[in-house]
């Protein structure tokens, strides 16, 4: 009889920021991290790093959204942003929870109606749009949220003399609110819809915002109900706004990690500026994460995340009235397109270790099967600790404080830019698990530079494994 343990669940004291910052786990993710040896034969058969995706979680996230938009008796519907991740399977886990797609570019375009999503659900919002994705969106007839007049003209010159449906996109004009490159203000849309005249019919209107505050949507929303009105009284049957994305969600359960986190790096950046601290860096050459105003991280801790926040939008205040009511009065469906907060929970990434040795300097790292293109957004770092999975009559190797390097030839090549614990070092059959990296983080800018292929897209089912479709040959294109 074989005794040998398979299964053990994860220990996630194997690796640890030394402030960690504990991701939030699904029950599927945790199933999966409990077994190494299904870990490591996945990184076998589709190569190290390996996306896993269980899309369960993403009709459970739009039922949250759904059910705070019932409470007011709204109108609502979901556009799940399709460039948050490519797999097919999440446009057909949306397709089946009812909800729609928005997209951002003609293969996007392409490949959710050839996956058979109604046009009616779906949604173009490409920040620059291609004639030849203008004539797919028109032929199929697909709403195009309109950013600009120059857009505005390729459009009609496509469209001919049966026009077309569109969203108006609008820049805010509310004060504090960030200036934004995309849309335009109302008052230019209605100048350019006096020029166009009556092939131009305007079905909704759209704003995307930078930043997650219920309060600049909450604004905004009055900009655009008024717009809105104008609109419908310049004849136009307007039927929806659209307040895009950004919807807040939390990667951490714990708001005093985040906060002990912050706390440790202004300390020590205090420190050094008194010229002290030269052991006990946080992160890779002291990297102030932002704090410096260079840039910026994701808040991996939010406090009111999609059905709470939803809430906070309806119930604000528009012209003496809640958003919910103003809503209601003029009998408009809102629509979202979260692309984040509805594939929480949907995804991690799997990679095996390469090498452990020291940097000139005697700074520890430990190399993975993988580049940093990875495993990032736009934003400086992920600021979750990673997993390490062992299998479970592995011995210990020695204790390390490390940093994790990756697979493209430059010295800053960081797979995650904070300094790491591993209390029972790292052995090579290791498998390092990064959690919730499905929104953004695993496709958002994954390059093939250097000629390293991207990484496989696995779908995890109740049965099983399988590939995504996205990497086949791709139809409809
Ligand atoms: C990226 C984007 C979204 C999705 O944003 P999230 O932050 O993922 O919710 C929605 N709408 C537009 C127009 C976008 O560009």
């Amino acid at each position: 009889m074989n005794t040998t343990p398979t299964r053990a669940p994860v220990d996630r004291s194997l690796c640890a920021g030394p402030q960690p910052l504990t991701a939030r786990l699904e029950p599927w993710m945790r199933d999966l991290l409990a077994d190494h040896e299904v870990c490591r034969a996945l990184i076998a058969e589709h190569g190290s790093p390996v996306n896993v995706i269980d899309t369960a979680p993403l009709a459970r996230n739009i039922g949250e959204l759904r059910a705070a938009a019932a409470a007011h008796g709204v109108d609502f519907e979901v556009y799940v942003a399709r460039k948050a991740n490519k797999a097919l399977a999440v446009v057909d886990a949306a397709r089946a929870a009812g909800a729609g797609v928005d997209v951002a570019s003609d293969d996007e375009l392409a490949q959710v109606l050839d996956r058979g999503v109604e046009p009616e659900k779906i949604i173009l919002t490409s920040a620059v749009k291609p004639p030849a994705t203008l004539r797919r969106a028109l032929d199929a007839g697909v709403v195009v949220s309109l950013d600009n007049r120059d857009e505005l003209d390729d459009l009609l010159a496509e469209a001919g003399a049966g026009g077309a449906d569109v969203a108006l996109r609008i820049a805010a004009q509310t004060a504090g609110v960030r200036p934004t490159r995309f849309g335009l203000a109302p008052a230019e849309w209605i100048e350019a819809l006096g020029v166009a005249g009556d092939r131009v019919r305007v079905a909704g209107v759209h704003f995307h915002l930078h930043g997650y505050a219920a309060a600049d949507r909450i604004a905004v929303l009055g900009e655009a109900l008024a717009f809105v009105d104008r609109l419908r009284g310049h004849g136009h049957d307007v039927r929806f706004v659209d307040i895009g994305g950004g919807i807040p969600m939390t990667y951490l359960d714990d708001r005093t990690q985040w906060d002990e986190f912050w706390a440790a790096m202004r300390a020590r950046r205090a420190d050094l500026a008194a010229g002290g601290a030269l052991t006990g860096e946080l992160t890779w050459n002291d990297d102030p994460l932002g704090l410096d105003g260079s840039g910026g991280v994701y808040p991996f801790w939010q406090e009111a995340t999609r059905g709470p926040w939803l809430e906070e939008v309806l119930t604000g205040r528009v012209g003496g009235t809640s958003v919910a009511t103003a809503l209601r009065e003029r009998g408009l469906q809102l629509r979202c397109e979260p692309g984040r907060a509805l594939l929480d929970g949907c995804g991690l990434t799997l990679a095996s270790v390469a090498f452990r040795k020291k940097r000139a300097d005697g700074v520890p790292l430990v190399g993975l099967h993988m580049n940093r293109t990875q495993m990032r957004s736009t934003s400086l770092d992920v600021l979750m600790d990673p997993l390490l999975v062992r299998p479970p009559d592995a011995a210990g190797a020695d204790p390390v404080e490390a940093y994790l390097v990756g697979a493209y030839c430059i010295e800053d090549e960081l797979i995650l830019r904070r300094r790491l614990s591993f209390p029972a070092g790292v052995r090579r059959d290791d498998v390092v698990a990064f959690p919730n990296t499905g929104g953004y983080l695993m496709h958002i800018i994954e390059s093939a530079s250097h000629q390293i292929p991207l990484a496989a897209n696995v779908i995890r089912r109740a049965n099983g494994f399988e590939g995504d479709l996205i990497d086949g040959p791709v139809a409809g294109a």
